[in-house]
């Protein structure tokens, strides 16, 4: 072959999700990975070295919400800045309209992701009115959207729940589009999360980050995913469960399984790496909560053997001026930046916990980007595959500084703890975009629309 190419990314380990560690070169040409191979031969524009080095799939992460503190255009350069640097190189993102048709905002929502991200993206719009149910095979067919999202407990302030009928008819909906589509659901019965919640105040109206669970009890999330199990099973509709946050709710996924029941279930690296007594308390408030190492324990071990197949961050960028940490339990307000330290994070406790690499990596590339549709062009390192790639240092030890994620947060809940295993170059598009802590290009983020696939195409989760 005497093709010339673009970059190759020399003798680094490729960690190659369902292949495994691989010593190899990659080529790359017109934003592809054209040729992998051991010591390739082919001239190149540049070259960077990764000897030393492992080589990822670039990160996705299913899981983000922008636009919450400042315009969703300023979070759209702000916080994917944070998260190239961190390795995601495409990132899910939950849109919200509690009233108006999604119609109205989808061609800005587009527009900002094209013109202003340094990462690539796709949507998940949050609905809560019949209008917007009616309007989603729209949204299909007109944006390329195939997964939406249901709220069982709503978000005081933020965001509100739908009741079952609303979420049975959203499912017939969503299933309407085909077996690919997806139903992601925020699974926390509401009516349980209100009493608790109420009960709390009255109880401790100062609190700690520790009596936060108090207010979202893990029953309250293992009621909530029965409930949804099985409305799903009766609209025939792909559940996919977003942010798994407790052993309860973890046994009901493991006997959903067992029954031979169909659905996805994700966790999120604020999870996996906090606990409710961290030093960083409320800093670390979000809904649902971070709870006892217990639990953490219970989703490392859904991790491992595949209960759990995706890791999201549930990303929702605040500025400490807004967070109010020193408001207490019940005045800070939920929501943290995640995705600086997302890789980081599911290296350094991962591999703490034993977790292997290559089933880290599977859970945060290809397993996320098969079940919304972006598979193989993400989510893998291949020929024919996106050239986006993140280079690692296993080794490398840093502290988290919320200044140097590049975000628009001016804290991080991992704040001050020191993380082992750090991105020092990632590459999207086939340019290295980032490097040594640094942006280095200008923003190239597209919008991804999805088309429907087939159902042989699409493999379900059967763990
Ligand atoms: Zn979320």
């Amino acid at each position: 072959m005497t093709e010339k190419l673009d970059l190759i990314v020399r003798n680094g380990t490729l960690v190659i999700p369902g292949v495994g560690q691989v010593k190899a070169d990659v080529g790359i040409a017109g934003g592809g990975i054209a040729v992998i191979g051991e010591g390739l031969t082919q001239s190149a524009a540049e070259i960077y070295d990764a000897a030393g080095l492992t080589v990822l799939p670039g990160i996705f992460d299913p899981h983000i919400h922008i636009g919450n503190e400042q315009s969703f255009e300023s979070e759209a350069e702000t916080e994917t800045r944070a998260a190239i640097l961190g390795g995601v190189t495409t990132v899910g993102i939950f849109l919200r309209s509690l009233e108006d048709s999604y119609f109205q905002h989808l061609p800005a929502f587009c527009r900002a992701m094209n013109e202003r991200s340094y990462v690539d993206s796709v949507f998940h719009p949050q609905i809560f009115t019949e209008q917007q149910i009616e309007e989603i095979p729209g949204y299909a067919e007109q944006f390329g959207i195939r997964s939406f999202k249901f709220y069982m407990s709503g978000i005081p302030g933020i965001v509100k729940s739908v009741n079952d009928d609303v979420l049975l008819h959203g499912f017939r909906t969503v299933a309407s589009l085909g077996q690919d589509a997806v139903a992601c659901v925020h699974c926390e019965t509401g009516a349980l999360i209100d009493r608790a919640r109420n009960e709390l105040k009255l109880r401790k109206p100062e609190g700690t980050l520790a009596d936060w669970e108090h207010a979202h009890p893990a029953v309250a999330e293992a009621l909530a995913i029965q409930t949804a199990l099985y409305l799903a099973k009766i609209a025939g509709a792909h559940l996919y469960v977003v942010h798994l946050s407790s052993r309860d709710g973890l046994e009901v996924v493991r006997a959903g399984r067992r029954a031979g029941m169909r659905f996805t279930v994700e966790t999120t690296t604020p999870y996996l790496g906090i606990n409710s007594s961290d030093p960083n308390g409320f800093l670390a408030k979000m809904v649902p909560h971070v709870r006892t190492q217990e639990h953490q324990v219970a989703l490392w071990d859904g991790i491992l053997e595949g209960a759990i197949n995706t890791v999201g961050t549930d990303n929702t960028s605040r500025a400490l001026a807004t967070k109010k940490p020193e408001a207490g339990l019940h005045g800070s307000r939920p929501g943290l930046p995640a995705l600086g330290t997302h890789l980081p994070a599911l290296l350094h406790y991962g591999r703490m916990r034993g977790v292997p690499l290559e089933i880290l990596i599977e859970r945060a590339t290809r397993s996320p980007a098969r079940v919304y549709g972006i598979y193989p062009r993400k989510g893998t390192i291949a020929v024919g595959s996106d050239a986006d790639l993140v280079v690692v240092d296993l080794d490398q030890e840093r502290t988290v500084r919320a200044h140097d994620l590049q975000g628009m947060s001016d804290f991080s809940p991992f704040e001050g703890k020191r993380l082992r295993g750090w991105p020092v170059a990632t590459i999207k598009g086939g340019k290295i975009v980032a490097r040594d802590g640094k942006i280095i290009a200008e923003p190239s983020g597209r919008y991804l629309p999805r088309k429907r696939e087939s159902a042989q195409q699409f493999e379900w989760f059967t763990k």
